[in-house]
């Protein structure tokens, strides 16, 4: 058992306004059947062990959801998190356009945590010594745990590209990036100039292809100057992988709003102001949006786990990393051993986080565990900022006003069950 936690707060390095309350007040849970006594802090049994979940991504919510309603009898959860907001990806750019209020893509963890019954350490985590089971992190004790899991998500690839970390605007980790361009946005108004603002966006993906249509559909709505706005990527085709009436609607799309696609554009440099590419003229910029695809944290790295060449912690099917059987990892940070393919998209961190509680429990009960398949197919939607989305599923695509109402109604219910201040 950890004892380390004992003596700590309940919200380790948090504003007043993150501490849940005692803690007996949150515990809304039966007891379970057969365990005597009275544990820490009112708990009707003794906590023996320690649950630790590392980042508060999109499988972990559901992981505090469902610790909510039940917990996992004799363990204490401690979340540990670098910042208190998570933001869900599903909703950014409709943010950017200007749909949502930065509150709607929020997930608050500590107040989640509060009703979880666990407790929040704001840190950073630095590394997992596994020998010791102990997580390390900036500026507070080490934490330790008989069971963990990580959700810490990616960052963005290409950033030691020379200029990139100086003049782009990263896309990860994405609450940075919601709060950099709601920063810029609010600048631009004060601004006098009236010359032509170009917007360039890398990366011929799904978040290049939302960005760069969500910036064209709130800025020429905002700015009271002429606009451009080009989508450069390094391929041949956007979108690849997806269905070819996808980047067809795409194109279509982008011809109708005056933004500009450029194919086989790659970076190999930025100076102030300017995009140097391999092949071709460089092009001017007011703002640069980085958004060529996701690379691994250096946290597994630095901690010797096993990773793909990209950095990411290897797992299998169980979510349990390769080697560990107390350690889960889970979203982009992670790569099925199975399945090395799967795209590091929100839509998979969000599909492994009912299996990731059940085998939490599982393995917290010595029960067998289940395994986790990705879909082979998901339904894609791009929002285009306008009040029109895209869409793809099993080789087909489609667009229109209610595309968006299907994907706003699916954003909007996934984030209803951790709007903690709901009805
Ligand atoms: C602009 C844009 C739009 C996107 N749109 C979509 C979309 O529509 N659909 C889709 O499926 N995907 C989308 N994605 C991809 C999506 O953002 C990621 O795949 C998704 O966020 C990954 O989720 P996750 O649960 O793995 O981690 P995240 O949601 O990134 O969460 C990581 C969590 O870990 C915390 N954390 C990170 N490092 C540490 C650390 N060392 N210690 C403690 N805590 C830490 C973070 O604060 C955060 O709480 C988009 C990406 C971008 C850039």
């Amino acid at each position: 058992m950890a004892q380390d936690l004992k003596d700590q707060p309940a919200v380790s390095r948090l504003p007043q306004a993150h501490c849940p309350k005692d803690r007996t007040e949150v515990r809304r849970t039966p007891q379970p059947p057969g365990r005597a006594g009275v544990g820490l802090a009112g708990y009707p049994w003794a906590m023996t062990s320690d649950l630790v979940l590392i980042g508060g991504g999109h499988s972990h919510v559901q992981v505090l959801e469902s610790l909510a309603l039940e917990p996992i009898p004799g363990f204490r959860v401690t979340v540990i998190v670098d910042s208190p907001m998570a933001i869900y990806s599903g909703m950014v750019p409709g943010f950017i356009a200007g749909q949502y209020k930065v509150a709607d893509l929020e997930i608050d963890i500590p107040a989640l945590a509060e009703r979880a019954g666990a407790r929040v350490v704001l840190a950073r985590a630095t590394r997992i010594d596994t020998a010791n089971r102990q997580i390390v992190v900036t500026d507070e004790p080490r934490i330790s745990f008989d069971l963990a899991s990580a959700n810490i998500g990616s960052t963005v690839a290409g950033l030691d590209l020379p200029g990139i970390r100086d003049f782009a605007l990263p896309t990860r980790p994405i609450a940075n990036l919601v709060r950099l361009l709601e920063q810029r946005i609010a600048e631009l108004h004060q601004e006098e100039d009236r010359s032509t603002y170009r917007v360039v966006v890398v990366g011929g993906g799904a978040g290049g292809v939302e960005l760069s249509f969500t910036l064209q559909a709130r800025l020429s709505k905002e700015i009271d100057r002429p606009l451009v706005v080009q989508l450069v990527h390094s391929g041949k085709r956007l979108m690849a992988g997806y269905p070819s009436g996808l980047a067809r609607r795409i194109r279509r799309n982008a011809v109708r709003r005056g933004i500009q696609i450029e194919p086989n554009r790659r970076v190999v440099g930025v100076d102030e102001g300017v995009v140097r590419f391999q092949t071709g003229d460089p092009l001017a910029f007011d703002a640069l949006v980085w958004v060529i695809g996701a690379a691994s944290h250096s946290l597994f790295r630095d901690s010797g786990l096993p990773t793909d060449s990209r950095g990411f912690v290897r797992t299998r099917s169980t979510l349990q990393v390769e080697g560990e059987d107390d350690l889960f990892a889970v979203g982009d940070c992670a790569t099925l051993d199975e399945f090395p393919e799967t795209p590091k998209a929100g839509v998979y961190a969000v599909r492994q986080g009912p299996v990731l509680t059940r085998n939490l429990r599982a393995k917290a009960a010595g029960d067998a565990l289940e395994s986790y398949r990705p879909q082979s197919d998901f339904l894609t939607l791009l929002n285009l900022g306008d009040g029109i989305a895209l869409g793809a599923k099993w080789g087909r695509s489609f667009e229109g006003r209610w595309v968006m109402w299907l994907k706003d109604r699916i954003d909007r219910s996934f984030m209803h069950r951790f709007q903690t201040d709901r009805g």
